[in-house]
């Protein structure tokens, strides 16, 4: 015999402010099957969970409905509250009166029918709920982190030190990321390299980290605890077992000079074909370009740098190979890369010699740049005078609309820094200056103390066509003129200078959109991958057992990348610490007497859980496979033979709430 308890909850004044919560019980209390029901200003609280404790016990309830907040909060209390007085907890529903009535309905009358209604409809569903039982799986203890920057080291780090053993994939041929390209960080000016070196060296030597570089990850597979993860790595024609970094082989290339744009000094420095992308690339091992190495491309050439090398470390023979391993949880950190300027033609990027990314400057600053650290214009020449564009291709409608963060401080930063090495003027342009960040406002009063120029005004263009004759013969000849509207002094102004620097704005690398596919997670419209909740659940996604760090998730500075990653690492090392997760048993499975074997439903599954086996009469019937279904509901909704059900959202579970909801 069916033994309903309800319970109502006041939600402080949240839910009884719109709600007569009295008139509800009341409700309740005649509806068929139920014997008990009544209200408490905090359901979820110690006192109000032992309410429904005791009420089972006592009145002998087998089912029971918590009507207050939404069931993200606290369903799981609830079960919880359940499994506590001996009941299985799947007997149990909540509807929330809370979020969708109190807060949405205006008037207290119909805010109170609704509830009403909500009630009568969770009711009716919960007398048809059976009880169901929590499936567990033991959790691989490895993980797998995706991105070799600040982020993925930091939380690399993290677990190995706490025993976990890490694999971490990097795309590029060294660890390190865009930090690495840095000269100085704000606003403390530390230098860059000092902080970060140790870090990478730190991750090549640990014992519990697998590096594996100029790789990407080819396919995942699997659910929270057992992913099998494909990881592809391209050939570097060097053996990372053998070299020992001796640069003999560069030197002794048939290019004598470097002559072709070096990637990681952003094009304004020069490589080989055979080069080590910078001095602290960890690993310390070079990487032959396959489309300018004169023997790859041409065989036209005696392989100089093999006949040098003492440790036999040149292989051409190298192949693409392919790595398979097992691990529990993810953490993706696949970083950002810079706003492409050249979309901005008024900017003159590519068009002027002397237009310049923020990147492209930080590798000219750093001493192991290009220019040894000195700030220099195309001719040699130290600039006189500099601006620096702020929001470049941010906090724009044509191009994207939000704040990359960082730019500001870091716009300052190079003010600072350009000031103090060339001894020019610096103008920095800008629309809002954001220095939200610890230290951050007082870097900004600093840098305003030293004399840079801050002109308020989005910048309309740069140009070199000078404005009359008498400009020609004066300040604007042979310079770039930024044409502002000064937005504090009321007028268009345009200010001569000698370089210009665009603070380009931060957009999701372009390995994101391989990861996005390969681990079926959801980004935001503007591609950055999203969180399960922005406030409670900031580095969860929405698939168990994936976390997301650093600039994957959206722009952020050095400080919160690295408290992110920590904080993502924590995460991972609470779920495979627990050894064992628990299965929610809210998944579909397949009646196979009605399934045709149709085939419908097996694309259609986000988590690749269903397969068409053949039955022992020889016909094709859909199968789904318990551990990898995640219970959304798609293949239920799909079946054109009605032949899939699932656990907690049957289809008579589903008409009966209905019916509660419409009945007059
Ligand atoms: Fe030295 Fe050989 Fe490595 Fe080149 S490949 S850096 S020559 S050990
Ligand atoms: Fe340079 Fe020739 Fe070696 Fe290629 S094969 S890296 S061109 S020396
Ligand atoms: Fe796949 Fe169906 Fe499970 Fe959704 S409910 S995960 S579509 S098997
Ligand atoms: Fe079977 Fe339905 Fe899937 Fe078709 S859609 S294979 S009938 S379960």
């Amino acid at each position: 015999m069916l033994r309903i308890g309800v319970y109502i909850c006041h939600c402080g004044r949240n839910i009884a402010d719109k709600i007569d919560v009295k008139e509800v019980v009341e409700f309740a209390k005649s509806l068929d099957g139920v014997v008990v029901a009544r209200d408490y200003k905090y359901m979820c609280s110690d006192p109000g969970q032992d309410l429904i404790v005791k009420d089972i016990k006592e009145y002998g309830l087998n089912r029971i409905v918590v009507a207050a907040c939404s069931p993200n909060l606290h369903e799981r209390t609830f079960r919880n509250a359940c499994k506590r007085a001996g009941l299985n907890p799947f007997l149990f529903y909540m509807a929330n009166i809370r979020e969708l009535d109190a807060w949405v309905t205006e008037d207290r009358k119909k805010a109170t029918e609704k509830a009403k209604r909500f009630v009568r409809a969770v009711v009716n569903r919960v007398k048809l709920q059976k009880e169901l039982e929590v499936g567990k799986t033991k959790i691989n203890p490895n993980v797998l982190i995706i991105g070799g920057g600040i982020a993925g080291i930091s939380a690399a780090l993290t677990l190995a030190d706490a025993g976990v053993h890490v694999y971490l994939v990097e795309k590029s041929p060294s660890i390190g990321g865009n930090m690495a390209k840095f000269d100085k960080t704000f606003p403390t000016l530390d230098c860059s390299a000092c902080i970060l070196t140790p870090k990478m060296t730190s991750v090549k030597a640990h014992p519990n980290i697998t590096l594996l570089t100029y790789s990407e990850v080819e396919s995942i597979e699997g659910y929270v605890g057992n992913f099998h993860v494909k990881v592809g790595r391209l050939p570097r024609y060097v053996r990372e077992d053998k070299c020992t970094g001796c640069y003999q082989c560069i030197e002794d290339c048939l290019y004598t000079e470097p002559i072709f744009p070096s990637e990681f000094d952003e094009g304004i420095g020069k490589r080989k074909p055979i080069h080590i992308p910078f001095p602290q690339a960890v690993p310390l091992v070079p990487q032959i370009d396959g489309n300018l190495c004169m023997w790859l491309s041409s065989r036209k050439c005696p392989r100089y740098c093999m006949e040098v090398c003492e440790p036999k470390a040149i292989d051409f023979k190298m192949k693409y190979e392919t790595f398979e391993f097992d691990v529990g949880a993810i953490i993706v950190a696949t970083g950002y890369k810079p706003f492409d300027p050249s979309k901005i033609p008024q900017y003159g990027y590519g068009i002027y010699d002397n237009v310049y990314t923020s990147l492209q400057i930080e590798r000219m600053l750093s001493s192991t740049g290009p220019t040894g650290g000195e700030v220099l214009l195309k001719d040699g020449r130290k600039p006189k005078r500099v601006a620096i564009i702020h929001c470049v291709g941010s906090r724009d409608e044509n191009y994207n609309r939000y704040c990359s963060k960082v730019c500001c401080m870091y716009s300052i930063k190079l003010a600072h820094l350009i000031k103090e090495r060339s001894g020019a003027e610096v103008f920095n342009f800008y629309i809002d200056i954001r220095a939200a960040g610890k230290a951050y406002e007082e870097f900004y009063r600093r840098v305003l103390s030293e004399g840079v120029y801050f002109v308020r005004g989005r910048v309309a263009y740069v140009t070199d066509i000078p404005e009359n004759e008498k400009e020609e013969k004066e300040v604007e000849k042979g310079r770039l003129i930024v044409v502002v509207e000064d937005t504090l002094l009321g007028k268009i102004r345009r200010i001569p200078v000698d370089m210009v620097v665009l603070s380009v704005g931060l957009e999701p690398s372009d390995g994101a959109e391989q990861i996005k596919r390969v681990l079926k997670l959801s980004c935001s419209a503007d591609g950055w991958f999203a969180e399960r909740h922005p406030k409670l659940a900031p580095v969860s996604t929405n698939t168990e057992g994936i976390f997301i760090a650093g600039c994957a998730q959206g722009p952020k500075d050095i400080p919160e990348t690295v408290a992110q990653a920590q904080a993502a690492a924590g995460e991972v090392l609470s779920l495979i610490q627990r050894g064992e997760i628990e299965l929610e048993p809210s998944i579909a499975y397949v009646d196979k007497e009605k399934c045709s074997g149709c085939g419908v439903c097996v694309p259609l599954c986000p988590f690749n859980a269903i397969s068409l086996k053949m039955d022992e009469n020889g016909k094709l019937r859909s199968e789904i496979n318990p551990a990898l279904c995640q219970g959304c509901g798609t293949c239920v909704a799909a079946c054109p033979s009605k032949a899939i059900n699932q656990n907690l959202f049957s289809r008579e579970e589903i008409l009966a709430e209905i019916e509660g909801l419409i009945k007059d």
